[in-house]
């Protein structure tokens, strides 16, 4: 429990607030702000250097009381602590301020609390953005009022709060942003659950906070989930209200989507229905046909007609960063999966190209099982480039099993090093099963110079569509 209100009205008691905000990331600024608007006081406070914090481009909002660089402050004094979802819950600094009996609020948590409108809510340990585009374009082009937001980035709790009832919200939803909530979305999907941030959780404490987003559910809501990956599957015995699945591997009997040929059918209600063939999917790989029949499991639930549906997955191309073709250079097609961060993603990448590969590997290392990697690079790669601060650790897990391995430090040595192996017909593949945050403040940022140096290389070609 937060706070007991009618949404329609503003907190009363905001302002005489003192608020904490922890980080000085995108969600922690966008608690800063909706409390300045409530009339809280408010300081921030991040464990990162001015420096780091620079490098991030992370500033207070304007009308912040005090910034605080370099730790993060005791809560002791202050009427509220408003965290971002890279705090963990079980963070000294959290434990005390519960302790102290200060309310503790996030920003998920507060948006799923203000919002008026029905949530779709959408987790996985891989697919989520996807996903969540993909039914923002059927709802786009379905044209109802909706709002996409969440875990994707950007100001959240302004737009939310005004948001009327007839509004469909559609939110991407992590591990980290469950760990604070106490309310469920009406509608859920769950892609997967997988090894990932164990670096963090322990594997039964990561599939637990997977499990709060169907937790508060009540009986008219509904849960879709993958009935092809084993955790999403289990989670059946903690649905509460209506259940609709997925499946790339077999027909679903009650309501929801799977592959019957190479054909999507989607089952709501009446008789199975065809969506649409795989070959009109402009997505590449075989994890976005998952993700396209998770979409129109949800794009199905929130009853929108079905030639929106079939246009969105027809014409949507994926998102950046993501298996995103930049072009051909020494014979090579260069793709950009930087979002890879962790073995599994970087194999679903290797399963969905057919050519021989290359492989950029590096980053940094979340301590997770490197044995299908190996597996998979076996099956899939000429050779494996392993760059940035876990560049040893890949370089010894690839040594059985790619036939030229190479360590080098940094990704533009890496870029160089792959162009000089490349061979007519190649694939050379930026997924680096580590994260940026050795070099890169982001992902994107990483992608983005992955990027700029194929265009760079000689005799580069874009490839259109
Ligand atoms: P998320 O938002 O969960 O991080 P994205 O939709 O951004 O996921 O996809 C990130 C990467 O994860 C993709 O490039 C791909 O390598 C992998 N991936 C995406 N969807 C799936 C899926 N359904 N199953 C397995 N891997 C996936």
């Amino acid at each position: 429990m937060l706070f007991e209100r009618d949404t329609t009205t503003a907190f009363p008691e905001m302002a005489n607030t003192r608020a904490l905000v922890y980080s000085l990331g995108i969600e922690g600024r966008d608690l800063a702000r909706w409390l300045l608007n409530q009339g809280a006081t408010v300081w921030m406070s991040d464990s990162r250097t001015a420096e780091q914090l620079e490098i991030a481009d992370a500033y207070p909002p304007e009308g912040v009381e005090r910034t605080i660089r370099g730790e993060l402050l005791d809560p002791k004094g202050f009427d509220l602590l408003a965290v971002s979802q890279s705090v963990l819950k079980n963070h000294p600094h959290v434990e005390r301020a519960r302790e102290l009996g200060i309310p503790i609020i996030s920003q998920m948590a507060l948006a799923l609390q203000l919002c008026r409108g029905q949530v779709v809510g959408i987790t996985g340990s891989s697919g989520k953005s996807t996903t969540t585009a993909l039914v923002g374009e059927m709802a786009e082009h379905a044209g109802i009022e909706h709002l996409v937001g969440g875990n994707l980035g950007g100001e959240l709790l302004d737009r939310i709060e005004g948001v009327p009832e007839t509004t469909k919200v559609i939110l991407e939803i992590s591990h980290t942003q469950l760990q604070y909530t106490d309310r469920s979305p009406a509608i859920t999907a769950t892609t997967n659950v997988t090894p990932n941030h164990l670096d963090q959780f322990s594997w039964p404490e990561y599939i637990d906070l997977k499990r709060n987003i169907l937790r508060y559910q009540g009986r008219d809501d509904l849960a879709i989930l993958n009935a092809d990956d084993k955790i999403s599957r289990d989670l059946r015995s903690n649905v509460r209200g209506q259940l609709a699945e997925i499946s790339l591997e077999r027909p679903i009997s009650g309501n929801g989507a799977w592959l019957e040929g190479d054909e999507i059918m989607s089952r709501w209600g009446g008789s199975p229905r065809a969506v649409a063939n795989v070959r009109d999917l402009r997505m590449p790989g075989r994890h976005n046909l998952a993700n396209a029949l998770m979409a129109v499991a949800i794009g199905e639930a929130m009853h929108l007609q079905m030639d929106s549906i079939t246009t969105a997955i027809r014409s949507f191309p994926g998102l950046p960063h993501r298996l995103e073709v930049i072009g051909r250079a020494h014979g090579a097609t260069w793709i950009n999966d930087s979002i890879a961060t962790s073995p599994e993603r970087t194999v679903a990448a290797l399963n969905a190209i057919s050519e021989p590969t290359i492989l950029l590997l590096g980053g940094r290392e979340k301590s997770l099982p490197l044995e299908r990697l190996n597996r998979a690079a076996a099956n899939h790669c000429r050779g494996a480039i392993c760059f940035g601060e876990a560049s040893i650790n890949f370089s010894a897990a690839m040594t059985d099993a790619v036939e030229t391995v190479v360590e080098v430090e940094t990704l533009a040595e890496a870029v160089e090093a792959a162009a000089s192996m490349a061979q007519q017909g190649d694939a050379v593949l930026l997924a680096p099963a580590g994260t940026s945050f050795d070099a890169f403040p982001r992902f994107e940022a990483r992608g983005e110079a992955f990027r700029a140096l194929v265009r760079a290389l000689e005799g580069f070609e874009e490839v259109s569509s």
